[in-house]
């Protein structure tokens, strides 16, 4: 990780599935801070613009210094990743890719930006988490991090249960219900305690397509539906506008 405020990290290190990670030796999080690299007595990594322009960049002497140190460090070819507003935006999808790899450089951008000389040398891809912007990297990169070691065997109790959320089939998952059995008016479908297995898939599978078609219709544009969630989805919409009609 390449970031002037490692200690941001902290909130990943100590909480949550990525500390239980850290401490099974699964996940490991090692810092190189452009500070560290800095020609100036101050440590200063950051310089104006050039061409004018309010803000300040951080150079490149520092970030291409910090990177060399971190490929040296892990010794095997690393893929770099520069987090950016500019870059693709991270789905599920480009999150499986990415879990491909065994080590990845991440860099934390602040101020206006990085030198664009090393994201043209020394950037292998550039991944944004929306069309908004932060005032750095770090969240960015921690919210790429606790994605991506869902996916790492043994980080969660059972790694299926990662492929079981929204996206991983193209769908949202389905609606999820715990006890009670009944809190004030308010019941759980019938059909989840028949314990009918058969049933009980079908009606996952049917809340499924429901709530995508309700909540996220564009993502069923992207996938093939087999004939049988085809048919469920008409037979719903058709009930949806005789519902509606009423
Ligand atoms: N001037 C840049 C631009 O308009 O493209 C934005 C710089 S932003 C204030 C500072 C840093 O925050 C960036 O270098 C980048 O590392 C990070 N950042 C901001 N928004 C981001 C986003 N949506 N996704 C990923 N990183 C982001």
């Amino acid at each position: 990780m390449i970031s002037i405020f490692p200690e941001m990290f902290a909130s990943i290190i100590n909480f949550g599935i990525t500390s239980q990670a850290i401490k099974k030796n699964i996940l490991k999080i090692n810092f190189w801070n452009p500070r560290d690299y800095s020609t100036k007595k101050n440590r200063s990594i950051d310089d104006y613009p050039y061409g004018g322009g309010v803000g300040m960049i951080m150079k490149i002497e520092p970030i291409y210094l910090a990177i060399q140190a971190a490929k040296l460090f892990i010794k095997k070819k690393t893929k770099v990743i520069y987090l950016s507003p500019q870059g693709k935006k991270i789905n599920q999808e480009n999150i499986l890719n990415l879990s491909l790899n065994e080590n990845l450089i991440l860099i934390c951008g602040r101020y206006k930006g990085i030198d664009e000389r090393i994201i043209t040398n020394y950037v292998d891809e550039e991944w944004s988490i929306g069309d908004y912007i932060l005032s750095g990297g770090e969240l960015p990169a921690m919210v790429l991090i606790d994605c991506l070691v869902r996916l790492i065997p043994g980080a969660i109790g059972k790694i299926q249960s990662a492929f079981e959320d929204s996206f991983n089939n193209g769908l949202l998952d389905h609606s999820q219900f715990t006890r009670p059995k009944k809190f004030l008016i308010h019941n759980v479908p019938k059909i989840l305690l028949s314990g009918n297995h058969l049933k009980i898939k079908q009606w996952k599978l049917k809340n499924s397509l429901e709530k995508t078609w309700k909540k996220r219709p564009d993502l069923l544009k992207k996938i093939k539906l087999t004939k049988k969630e085809r048919n469920i989805l008409i037979e719903y919409k058709n009930k949806h506008k005789k519902n509606n009609q009423k």
